[in-house]
């Protein structure tokens, strides 16, 4: 089997001595969608924090592309393609929808944010319509778009999309089902958190179950 873009192995996390994960072994094959489903409270957010270096972790592995990520730091992971929408969404309200979308480029100096920015349009052209609109005249499914779109600026290899569907009405959903689809298509590495199977089902290859912090495939 060829290498896989993504590989973890043993990762323990606790927060306060309280163990959160454990023992979590993962490899998403380069240009795979995978899904970690687990209900709320299970570990689906520290597993992607972990992965974005934002929690102390120990770990046997953690690689992408075969480089030790636990030696890289948080601010490292752009650079590398990796990135991340948290499922609070966390934009700037005050600022515009092109400001929040461009945000990562200015903190990471993308050279080519341009280019960027109008392939993201191209992929999602409402996202283009509200550009000029601040991020607090959205509603909260157009949020989830501008935030998809701004973990795009800098995420080419490896996308984790927490919770992408949650709060989500339907007719968005199914836009943003549309571009998570399309993403894949490209051979980006997506790993896709829900609280069931709802919405990934039909857009994965491969499922990872995740409870109390226990990791199982299938
Ligand atoms: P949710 O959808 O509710 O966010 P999740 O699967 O993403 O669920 P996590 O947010 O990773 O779960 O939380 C896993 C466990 O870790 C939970 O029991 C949570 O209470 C605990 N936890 C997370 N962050 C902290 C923290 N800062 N302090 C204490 N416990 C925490």
């Amino acid at each position: 089997m060829s290498q896989p873009l993504l590989s973890i192995q043993n990762l323990n996390v606790a927060i306060e001595r309280i163990p959160i994960l454990r023992d979590v072994c993962m490899d998403v094959p380069k240009g795979s969608m995978v899904g970690l489903i687990g209900r709320n409270g299970a570990g689906k957010t520290t597993l992607m924090r972990s992965i974005m270096g934002l929690m102390q972790v120990e770990a046997r592995k953690m690689e992408v592309a075969g480089e030790n990520l636990l030696k890289v730091a948080a601010h490292g992971r752009a650079s590398r393609g990796i990135s991340y929408l948290p499922e609070d969404r966390r934009l700037i309200p005050s600022l515009t929808v092109e400001e929040n979308v461009l945000l990562p480029a200015w903190a990471n100096n993308i050279p080519d944010a341009a280019k960027r920015l109008e392939w993201i349009y191209s992929l999602m052209p409402e996202v283009r319509e509200f550009r000029e609109r601040r991020a607090l005249q959205l509603s909260g499914g157009q949020q989830k778009l501008v935030a998809l779109a701004r973990a795009l600026m800098p995420g080419r290899t490896l996308l984790l999309l927490d919770e992408p569907f949650e709060g989500v009405a339907p007719v968005l959903s199914r836009r943003l089902t549309e571009v998570i689809a399309t993403l894949r298509k490209e051979g980006m590495s997506i790993i896709l958190s829900e609280s069931d199977d709802a919405h990934s089902a039909d857009l994965v290859d491969h499922v990872f179950r995740i409870e109390r912090g226990v990791v199982t495939a299938g």
